[in-house]
């Protein structure tokens, strides 16, 4: 039965799939390499080469009609320009409709000639993105066309797709070169890699009319829908891109609990001695995750294992205990954080708990260098128990004696990559042995979406706060009333409470940032004599940032300027009242994050948030989720709705999960029967299973063969 249907699936039409671009007429060697650097080699990887998103040119719209946030295609003409050299040079060129309302576009890049094309009188046809400037709506760098006095104005018949592209290489002739390789597409569904029965019990409709109904959509194609990817054609291959990555994902997690692991047990002298020092104990939920961990330690396969908490759930000392397992059992551990204040704060706490029972803990940060990192490195090699730094402990060069067991915090910074190269060294050293994982995560992932993004881990969630938390007070206040919560911090200091300031600007260098920083430092300092003010960010010394938290902790200073630097990981239960400046420039999820820095003690805390009207729609609704309510899951989820998962995920989903067509926010409903067909085709059609992934992910997919 199975035999048959895999036979009635013949691989790719392999003479036009497999053939290389340049067999195509009209490209040569230079076009060749172009493609090459968008990863496109054979005929069949421009057929899966998709738009990234559609132009609608196909009406014109008047300049009294637009909004921002949409793109729009309109005709007016230059009534001003202005050039403007002050940091940089920039044009600005404001063009009026037909009932005389004006646009401004605006150009940061741009040469002499086209500077002086654009003059008084000119006509033009725009198409762009409409975005609220200072003084009204404007288009940045709008793709415009001169147009004679009386020329009439064409507009397209049908979307125009917009594709990935490269440096010198235009969508007009990319387009062409899709339409070539398109004509080569197999007629029948011999392009099909998901067996017939399985596209029937799903409703999975013809492959081959998706790609061409998504390259080159009919003029009377519906357009909403498409501008929103919800046509049943791109859902179709949406369908098959979540498919293979969930398959390659499973495929990596089959492959790495094919290595054999030491078995560890977690409930041994030094575990129970930590226990016992401990002034708490552990929540209902940290010993039931210890539990699991337990579990999947006991194992000779290695755990695989996603541990997910709220901000202040006690993350660590589950991990603590974990690491302790494997150090009882004469392996070593690895504890691998994605920023140098994080590591550092793990450093304290492991240090605090680990050395009072004999067990050393070693640091290696990329800080550490020359002889230091030498000595460290060599400890490590010998055999050093506990290891904590960032990635510098990835780098090459750094190797491991017996390593058994690898904690990654804050997972969604790091990629799958990263962490096989962290597990890659324990690989062949003793008994071929590979470490266990452990990866902590403060970003509570809805959980459609963690078993999609994270298919390769098991999750457990620490879903309860220690006792004696109280929910944090927020506020959002306009940058207008600035010395009212000015004399809020002083109020608060005269109380003996500690209050952070973070000062937020999105700026392109951690210089800037630093800038920021010290100038918020200097009106506190002054607005608040008689209180210690302290400064940290990322340009500081680890020396000096340490001195600056050491002091804080120590209540030594009631105030702390600071940058994001202080995002994950800082522990100071006295302070109680947190300021964000400019907060509508942040994610929900480092909104939460921060705001999570305070309410760690018994004394009533508050959370003032800081912004800059006017406020757009999305921000306006961040502020009001982050006054609404402190749970971390419910808002992760709202953070999946307003700006979907790239805010949930990081850099997990934008740095090796980019999705070509697929957007798991909104195709979050799809997953559950990609599970079900990723299930049967692992079981029944490994071969096809291996071709879907080498099509969608092509040489990413190497991973998964580890
Ligand atoms: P996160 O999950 O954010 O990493 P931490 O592990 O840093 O949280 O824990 C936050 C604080 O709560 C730490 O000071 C930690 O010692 C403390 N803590 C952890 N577990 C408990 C518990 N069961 N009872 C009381 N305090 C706890
Ligand atoms: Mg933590």
């Amino acid at each position: 039965m199975i035999a048959r249907e895999v036979s009635s699936h013949p691989v790719v039409d392999t003479v036009a799939g497999t053939a290389s671009v340049v067999t195509l007429t009209g490209v040569g060697p230079a076009f060749g390499a172009s493609l090459a650097r968008l990863g496109l080699a054979r005929v069949q990887d421009l057929w899966f080469h998709l738009p990234l998103r559609y132009e609608d040119k196909t009406r014109i719209s008047a300049i009294a009609d637009l909004r921002a946030g949409e793109p729009a295609q309109v005709v007016g003409v230059v009534e001003a320009v202005e050039r403007g050299f002050r940091h940089r040079p920039q044009l600005k060129v404001a063009i009026a409709g037909v009932g005389g309302q004006t646009l401004l576009l605006r150009f940061f890049h741009f040469n002499r000639a086209q500077a002086e094309q654009l003059r008084q009188g000119t006509r033009l046809l725009c198409y762009g993105d409409v975005r609220q400037g200072i003084h009204g709506l404007e288009m940045v760098h709008p793709h415009y066309r001169r147009l004679s006095e009386n020329e009439p104005v064409v507009v397209d018949e049908a979307l125009s797709p917009v594709y990935p592209t490269t440096e010198g290489l235009g969508q007009k002739r990319l387009a062409g070169v899709v339409g070539k390789a398109l004509a080569l597409l197999p007629p029948t569904r011999a392009l099909e890699l998901i067996p017939d029965r399985l596209c029937e019990a799903h409703g999975l409709s013809s492959l081959r009319e998706a790609l061409l109904y998504v390259h080159r959509p009919p003029a009377d194609a519906a357009l909403g829908p498409l501008i929103r990817g919800e046509h049943p054609a791109q859902q179709r291959l949406a369908f098959e891109e979540l498919l293979a990555h969930h398959l390659s994902l499973r495929r990596l997690r089959a492959a790495v609990r094919h290595h054999r692991a030491p078995r560890l047990a977690v409930d041994g002298d030094l575990a129970s001695r930590l226990l016992g020092g401990l002034s708490f104990e552990l929540t209902a939920a940290q010993q039931r995750v210890r539990r699991e961990v337990a579990g999947d330690l006991a194992q000779s396969s290695p755990m695989l294992r996603l541990v997910q908490g709220d901000v202040g759930s006690g993350k660590t000392i589950v991990a603590a205990l974990a690491a302790l397992a494997a150090v009882e059992a004469g392996c070593q551990v690895a504890l691998v954080a994605p920023t140098e204040l994080l590591a550092e704060q793990h450093l304290h706490n492991f240090r605090h708990w680990l050395q009072p029972l004999g067990v050393e803990v070693e640091w290696l940060a990329g800080k550490v260098t020359g002889k230091a990192r030498q000595r460290a490195v060599a400890r490590v090699a010998a055999g050093a128990p506990v290891v904590i730094g960032t990635h510098a402990l990835m780098q090459e060069g750094v190797v491991f004696a017996q390593l058994g067991l690898v904690i990654v915090d804050e997972q969604h910074r790091f990629g799958v990559q990263q962490r096989l190269a962290l597990r890659d060294k324990g690989v062949g050293r003793v008994d071929g042995l590979v470490p266990h994982q452990l990866v902590l995560t403060a970003t509570p992932i809805p959980r459609t979406l963690a078993m999609s993004a994270y298919a390769d881990l098991d999750v457990s969630s620490i879903d309860e706060l220690p006792p004696g938390r109280t929910p944090v007070q927020t506020v959002a206040i306009t940058n207008a009333r600035r010395a009212e919560v000015i004399a809020r911090i002083r109020a608060a200091c005269g109380e003996g409470r500690q209050v952070y300031w973070v000062c937020t600007l999105i700026e392109e260098s951690e210089q800037l940032r630093a800038q920021a920083a010290e100038v918020a430092y200097a009106e506190l300092c002054a607005g608040l004599t008689g209180f210690a003010v302290g400064l940290i960010h990322g340009r500081m010394k680890a020396k000096q940032k340490q001195a600056v938290m050491d002091a804080f902790k120590a209540g030594e200073l009631s105030v702390l300027v600071a940058t994001t630097v202080i995002e994950v990981g800082v522990d100071v239960p006295n302070a109680s009242l947190m300021v964000i400046e400019n907060s509508e420039r942040l994610g929900l999820a480092q909104l939460h994050q921060l705001r999570g820095r305070v309410g760690r003690g018994a004394i009533a805390s508050n959370c003032v948030l800081l912004y800059q009207p006017p406020l757009g729609q999305l921000a306006r609704e961040r502020l009001a989720v982050m006054r609404e309510t402190g749970d971390g899951f419910r808002i992760a989820e709202r953070d999946l709705q307003l700006r979907g998962p790239g805010e949930v995920l990081g850099t997990r989903q934008t740095g090796d999960l980019t999705f070509r067509i697929a957007d798991l926010a909104r195709d979050a409903h799809l997953l559950p029967a990609v599970q079900q067909v990723a299930e049967r085709m692992l079981a029944d059609y490994p071969t096809q299973a291996g071709q879907l992934i080498e099509r969608w992910i092509g040489a990413a997919s190497r991973y998964a063969q580890a």
